[in-house]
């Protein structure tokens, strides 16, 4: 075999599947397949590593992290769009340009303006060089080797284009994957993106690639920048755009053209009401001059075109004031100030809170008891506070005063530095007591069902109890003291309480309420430690060699497990019987290893909760969604939608008894 023959043809074959796959969506080869070939082309290249090229599709696994980006400069400066929000302010720029061009009927073309970030690409002689973000216009941060596992940026041209050009676009992230990510955060107690664009923002300018591969940006090219004078380029801009997708860069299809101002109008009408449902974030249209010549004509000014204008939609903001900024103490004891709002219609949900994350934030924000400010929500996260009308203020706005102590125990707050929030350390604080019962019980830890934030209150309150292990030592008794208990509410609290004994290693680890410790970490954990007491002793270097456990997380582990009231509790928890042991280390069982279920509809032998720890327990994984990449669907009764979806994606549909079978 000809080896060099034999990479080139594999890195043409894998880099066109590519193409087909994420731009054209339609791939030759079957999943199975490429990664066939992708595997012979990684050894080939392992083995002969002076043949492995900078085009070649193995660089999409990503290169090793990096400790800070290098800067490079950008081959012609990225200008910024100037914005208008009106159709009298776009009538103004459409009024000069017609003037200058001396044409009322002037070609424009309208794209959607994403909102992501903005990125360059250097192709040599058609391969991917570099890959930058804006940075200050002139010079950006070198992000080649994330870009490089972004599917829809072409390694490779498809068509030979020698020299230099310079290539623009955004950087984005989907909705749905957005949506997908935050819910795989929160699960493991990370904390969420607040929307789309910062999480793209986050995930391409990540120093390790592989986290920026594993975060699926997507890209829409829309224009070039620099170029060798002897590459020749179309001469209009919708023809540079049809141009760039003949090279096999991803462009959005929503553009259109027209040559009269009310024309442009109402694409701007009609648009406001498609972007919404679009899986993608677009906070409105740009709008530029056709004719390449002509935009030449116009010009520009220092740091942006005079030929080309960001036409903008209103965003999910509205005006309300500022009733009262309150103190919310969190399981951890975290001191997080909330404004308290006059109620207001976003998005069809009324609001009535929005999070002021920190001091520095108010201090920022110069915000005062009283004020009239603009809010924002983003996706389903909590509203935030974005600015202050000061001109509606009318001297009676009260100055915040941040506490210095905790308003539930009265303790010295003390500032974290690496995220400006303030603590309460005291472990004795009754708050954070009743946040980190209402988390011990949650779905999510020991599923206690009944025992809610109320009844907590009361039994805290009344020192019935005063942490987490001591619900399992309350009797009937204790809760027919309580309002609102009668004899057989009593009974069945105990008895689920009873019941949560029988939840698994993994979710007391949880339960626990450790920063940063949620399913997934507490599994890889106890997979590797297998006991909770073995956590007892830990150091750092034993901590790191979970390659998913980085320094922030390991501090978290090993500052909760000197604390000698913690383990004192721990031991409470063992000695009453509730699992601390990784059952999968004394389980050799592991036939569903490494695949993935999804459940669906009613099942009759088993509870939801049941059959995903069965599943975990035996080496399985459990997931919400239907995707490809699921192997078996368990359908109850009354499946619903997820049925449908998975027959279109061929995924086997078993029952409850031939799950059975299969576990056997
Ligand atoms: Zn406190």
């Amino acid at each position: 075999m000809d080896i060099i023959k034999r990479i080139k043809y594999l890195k043409k074959l894998l880099n066109k599947n590519n193409y087909l796959y994420y731009i054209k969506q339609n791939p030759e080869l079957s999943d199975g397949e490429y990664d066939t070939y992708f595997r012979e082309l990684l050894k080939l290249e392992n083995l002969y590593p002076q043949y492995k090229d900078i085009d070649s599709p193995t660089h999409r696994i990503g290169a090793k992290p990096s400790t800070e980006f290098k800067i490079t400069k950008h081959l012609q400066p990225m200008m910024s769009l100037s914005d208008c929000f009106n159709e009298e302010e776009f009538h103004t720029w459409h009024n000069r340009n017609s003037k200058i061009l001396k044409n009322q009927n002037f070609e424009m073309v309208s794209e959607l303006k994403i909102d992501g970030l903005a990125i360059s690409l250097i192709y040599e002689n058609s391969k991917l060089k570099t890959a930058s973000t804006r940075g200050n216009g002139n010079e950006g941060e070198d992000v080649t080797s994330n870009a490089r596992t972004i599917k829809t940026i072409p390694l490779n041209l498809n068509k030979n284009i020698p020299g230099n050009i310079e290539i623009r676009g955004e950087v984005f992230i989907s909705k749905s994957q957005f949506t997908t990510l935050n819910i795989e955060r929160e699960k493991n107690n990370l904390p969420k993106y607040s929307n789309p664009r910062n999480c793209a923002s986050g995930s391409l300018r990540q120093l390790d690639p592989i986290i920026t591969k594993s975060r699926r940006l997507d890209t829409f090219i829309y224009s070039i920048g620099y170029y060798d004078s002897s590459i020749l380029l179309p001469e209009t801009q919708y023809d540079r755009l049809k141009f760039l997708s003949e090279l096999g860069f991803k462009t959005n299809n929503n553009t259109l053209l027209s040559n009269s101002l009310e024309g442009t109008i109402n694409i701007y009408k009609s648009f406001e009401k498609k972007i919404p449902e679009l899986d993608y974030l677009c906070d409105g249209l740009v709008i530029k001059v056709n004719n390449i010549n002509s935009q030449n004509i116009i010009g520009e000014l220092t740091r942006s075109p005079k030929w080309a204008i960001a036409f903008k939609y209103p965003g999910n903001r509205a005006i309300t004031q500022i009733k009262d900024i309150e103190i919310n103490i969190g399981r951890t004891g975290t001191i997080n100030p909330i404004a308290n709002l006059v109620p207001i219609e976003l998005d069809g949900v009324t609001i009535t809170n929005a999070t002021l994350h920190n001091p520095s934030y108010i201090e920022k924000l110069d915000l005062k008891i009283g004020d009239w400010v603009y809010i924002e929500r983003a996706g389903d996260v909590i509203p935030k506070v974005l600015s202050v009308i000061k001109n509606k203020r009318n001297g009676l706005e009260k100055k915040f005063i941040f506490p210095i102590i905790c308003p539930s125990c009265n303790s010295k707050i003390v500032r974290n530095k690496s995220d400006a929030i303030y603590y309460c350390l005291n472990n004795k604080c009754i708050t954070k007591i009743k946040r980190s019962i209402e988390y011990f019980v949650s779905k999510n830890a020991m599923d206690v069902e009944g025992l809610g934030p109320s009844i907590i209150e009361k039994l805290v309150s009344n020192k019935i109890i005063n942490n987490f292990a001591d619900i399992y030592y309350l009797k009937k008794e204790d809760l027919l003291k309580l309002d609102g208990f009668g004899v057989k509410s009593a009974e069945n609290l105990i008895h689920s309480i009873e019941n949560s004994k029988n939840r698994s290693s993994v979710k007391l680890l949880v339960a626990l309420g450790i920063n940063h410790i949620g399913n997934e970490m507490s599994d890889l954990i106890l997979n590797k430690f297998e006991s909770i007491k073995n956590l007892y002793n830990l150091n750092y270097d034993h901590l790191l060699e979970i390659p998913q456990i980085g320094p922030q997380i390991a501090t978290s582990i090993i500052e909760y497990f000197n604390d000698a009231d913690n383990r004192t509790q721990i031991d409470k928890l063992i000695n009453l019987g509730l699992n601390y042991k990784n059952i999968k280390s004394s389980n050799i069982n592991s036939d569903l290893l490494g695949l993935n279920f999804v459940i669906t509809g009613k099942l009759e032998k088993f509870t939801r909760s049941e059959i995903k720890d069965l599943i975990l327990s035996l080496g399985g994984k459990v997931s919400s969604n239907i995707t490809k990449n699921i192997d078996y669907l368990i359908a109850g009764t009354d499946p619903g939608s997820k049925l449908e979806k998975a027959t279109e994606l061929k995924i086997k549909i078993i029952s409850e008894n031939e799950f059975k079978i299969l576990i056997k």
